[in-house]
């Protein structure tokens, strides 16, 4: 955590003297029309602050509350630089008595009806959806990503609540054929208990719905803890689940300094199940750490996606499904195309295509009238890393197609790149570039573009491009990925698991599959009933 960013509630910038202004006015919840509001950024930060979208305390047991020490943290709009506002800056105490708080809830929130959960997780789902404008904007305030991407997120967010509340109610145990007459053997389910959930800041609320909402629907109560850059859509979402009639206390927010929340989360026997997703060191850790208490992990780390684009792809189809997988939030996606492999007798054209679309892609502020396609970095070390990766390459003997550099917008914006003669020893060939940068490299056989794209210790997504039907099964099997998007770029969604094998990750989250990561197997075994 930067510590320049923990300040004192009396050290507020003057933007946050705007929003602790506003704090008399009465707190009509979410009552901004969302259709009048202006697209510039502070205004958008000030009617949402008014209107009492916008919260800076932690919520820990159904109550807002402030840093035990009264530490605050700025949030900053990545577009500007200016500050949002400040949240409360929490550690180890606080997340001790959301523990504690989430076990409260626990006993009686599991022994709700599935059929009452469902109905306060659809509620849920019914106040993101009518909000969807306000998160949104929030959204694009605190992560920078386009208006238009950011709504979309909030429907693919709330897509998880809507069917995790239809799924609560198919939690269903089996019935063993006995191996004795007088016995009866059962399997029931029945939820972890206390969950911990720890969420990055590429996808603001979409990472925490896909958590939540499957624990809550099996009656697990839960402590989320978001990143430091984004806790405001967190915060707002789990305003939004009270008023649904999910009881306090089941649902607590806290965030501040992640590595003493962490730690309080995995040493607390009460949390039964730690579920994280972000990057791959830091979900090493807490699968190191979960051990001293043997809790269940879930774990949705970093990627590496090859994108295969062969000699027989349809060159438009190709183009598209690319773009869409490489560029989607400036490249900032665990799914994000990070290489991209194309057969020699298709490489001058694809990659004259391609420059050309990335050539058109409108960067700008999120709120910019009409479409904008690449919005900022998250910060600056997201922007110095996505720099010297590419100077890396160029040094190594890449060859800019496009971009190559810091846009003229300054700030986080970068130059959506494609690069040309990427080798192995190039960093950004091994690593997750996590910026809106596509290195081509040139394959020749099928069975060259399978080793180098399963030549990495992630195993996340990939992506073919091909018109064989044979070729799209037989590359599909071969590749080691948890998820594989044939002749598309845009492949996540709530009805099938999303999830990653090797380095990449631990279970799965959406769909049916989903929710049997907040569950326990429990088997009863009846005797003496003849
Ligand atoms: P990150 O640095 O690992 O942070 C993720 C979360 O962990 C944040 O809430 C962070 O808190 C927290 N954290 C950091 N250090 C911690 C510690 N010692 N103990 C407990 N929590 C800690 O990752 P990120 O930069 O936010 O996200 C980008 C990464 O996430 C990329 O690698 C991307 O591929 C991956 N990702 C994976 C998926 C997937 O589904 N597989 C989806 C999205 C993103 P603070 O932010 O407050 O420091």
């Amino acid at each position: 955590m930067a510590s320049a960013r923990i300040a004192t509630a009396f050290t507020r910038r003057s933007l946050t003297h705007r929003f602790a202004a506003t704090r008399t006015q009465p707190r009509s919840l979410f009552c901004c029309q969302a259709h009048q509001m202006s697209t510039d950024a502070s205004s958008v930060a000030a009617r949402l602050s008014s209107s009492g979208f916008i919260r800076s305390q932690g919520f820990i047991g159904g109550k807002w509350t402030d840093a035990y020490d009264g530490k605050t943290i700025e949030v900053i709009n990545p577009a500007t630089g200016e500050v949002i506002t400040n949240v409360s800056c929490m550690g180890a105490r606080e997340t001790n008595d959301a523990i504690a708080s989430a076990q409260e809830a626990f006993v009686s929130w599991s022994k709700v009806t599935a059929a009452e959960r469902s109905k306060c997780l659809r509620k849920w789902y019914d106040l993101l959806m009518s909000h969807k404008e306000e998160l949104g904007q929030l959204m694009t305030l605190e992560q920078g990503k386009p208006l238009k991407e950011a709504i979309g997120e909030v429907g693919y967010g709330a897509s998880f609540v809507e069917f995790f509340a239809e799924e609560a109610k198919r939690v269903y145990g089996d019935i063993i054929p006995a191996t004795l007459p007088d016995r009866r053997l059962f399997v029931v389910k029945q939820p972890v208990g206390v969950v911990g959930a720890i969420t990055p800041w590429n996808f603001p609320l979409a990472m925490i719905t896909r958590k939540v909402a499957p624990a809550l629907a099996c009656g697990c109560t839960v402590v989320v803890k978001p990143s430091e850059f984004t806790p405001l859509t967190a915060l707002a979402a789990a305003e939004l689940s009270v008023q649904a009639g999910i009881p306090r206390g089941a649902v607590n927010v806290v965030m501040g300094n992640a590595s003493e929340i962490g730690d309080a989360l995995l040493a607390s026997p009460q949390v039964r199940k730690i579920t994280f997703t972000g990057s791959t060191a830091v979900g090493k850790k807490l699968m190191a750490g979960a051990a001293a208490t043997v809790k269940k992990v879930s774990l949705e780390l970093g990627g590496n996606a090859p994108c295969i684009i062969f000699d027989d792809a349809d060159l438009d189809v190709a183009v598209k499904g690319a773009l869409a997988s490489k560029f989607r939030n400036s490249g900032q996606t665990c799914v994000c195309a990070n290489r991209v492999l194309v057969q020699e007798g298709i490489y001058e054209k694809f990659a004259d295509a391609f420059s050309k679309a990335v050539k058109n892609m409108k960067v700008g502020h999120g709120f910019t009238e009409g479409a904008v396609d690449v919005g900022p970095l998250i910060n600056d070390a997201a922007m110095h890393k996505v720099e010297s990766f590419v100077q890396d390459a160029i040094s190594k003997g890449a060859k800019v197609l496009v971009g190559g550099k810091k846009h003229s917008l300054g700030m986080r914006f970068y130059e959506p790149t494609v690069l040309t003669d990427i080798k192995n020893e190039m960093i950004l060939a091994r690593e997750e570039i996590f910026g809106p940068v596509a290195p081509l490299q040139k394959f020749k056989t099928e069975e060259e573009a399978i080793r180098r794209a399963n030549d990495t210790n992630a195993g996340l997504a990939a992506y073919i491009f091909t018109t064989n039907m044979q070729r799209s099964w037989r590359v599909s099997e071969a590749l080691e990925y948890g998820l594989v998007g044939v002749n598309e770029g845009l492949i996540s969604t709530e009805v099938a698991p999303f999830g990653g094998v090797k380095q990449s990750g631990l279970g799965r989250e959406g769909s049916k599959y989903g929710i049997d990561e907040y569950l326990e197997m429990k088997y009863i075994c009846m005797g003496n009933m003849n």
